[in-house]
């Protein structure tokens, strides 16, 4: 199966992405891009983005701020600027886009792997965390491992046993027993490291790596602040929470 990109949580954020794409290119490279949902909200390019991701060969589900974008669901779920954002990205999104994001999945099977946003239970809204969401979470995945975003934060979480407490990935895990596996954020982290967030799976060896490169956050987030997106979502870029 190769070497697939795991990405999520992009966010609209394009100076992020590019710097994803070319930092994974130039590491070994890959066959094609998984994409964990929120490809858009929050970010100043939401249009650039979803084209960026259609240049290459593209497995992708629905987040809940594509389909909040889309208009797909109610924004009264979102907070108010998350919100705001989606009403913001709606209207720089083009027909082809809106299209794209409308028609995501909410989950895809690639065996062993189950793709969703949330968790399998609950793929758009559901925020997998803790040990003990990984094993209730694993109660619902039809295959053996989850890859999924929606937290923000780089994991590796069991989901057969919580007595192992959460690994926070900074070398590559083995693809052992039934794991939990969010690559972290692309455009928004929030682990404290504004650095951009991904993973990439060598499906042949077996083994999942985790990487973070830094892009000009500073530009990106007065970008927003001159778009009109609201002040704090540009703010949080910088300190990465
Ligand atoms: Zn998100």
């Amino acid at each position: 199966m190769g070497r697939s990109l795991l990405l999520a949580d992009v966010h609209a954020n394009l100076r992020a992405l590019d710097a994803v794409l070319q930092d994974a290119g130039l590491g070994g490279g890959f066959d094609s891009v998984w994409v964990l949902g929120d490809v858009v909200g929050y970010g100043p390019e939401p249009d650039e983005c979803v084209a960026r991701l259609r240049e290459y060969p593209l497995v992708c589900v629905a987040g809940n701020h594509d389909l909040g974008a889309a208009g797909s669901i109610d924004l009264r779920r979102f907070n108010p600027d998350a919100a705001a954002a989606c009403l913001w990205s709606r209207r720089r999104l083009s027909a082809s886009s809106l299209l794209f994001l409308r028609e995501l999945p909410l989950e895809l099977r690639v065996p062993p792997f189950l793709l969703v946003h949330g968790s399998p239970r609950d793929p758009v809204w559901e925020y997998v965390t803790s040990s003990e969401d990984a094993v209730r979470a694993g109660s619902f995945c039809v295959e053996t491992h989850c890859l999924a975003g929606h937290t923000h934060l780089p994991r590796v979480l069991d989901m057969v046993a919580d007595s192992v407490p959460p690994r926070i990935p900074e070398a590559g895990v083995g693809l052992a027993g039934r794991l939990f596996i969010n690559p972290g954020a692309v455009g928004q982290p929030r682990d404290g490291d504004p650095r951009a967030a991904y993973a990439v799976l060598d499906g042949d060896a077996g083994v999942v790596s985790f990487h973070r490169v830094a892009y000009d956050v500073r530009r990106t987030a007065d970008d927003m602040v001159r778009g009109g997106l609201p002040v704090a979502l540009a703010w949080r870029l910088h300190t990465g929470c």
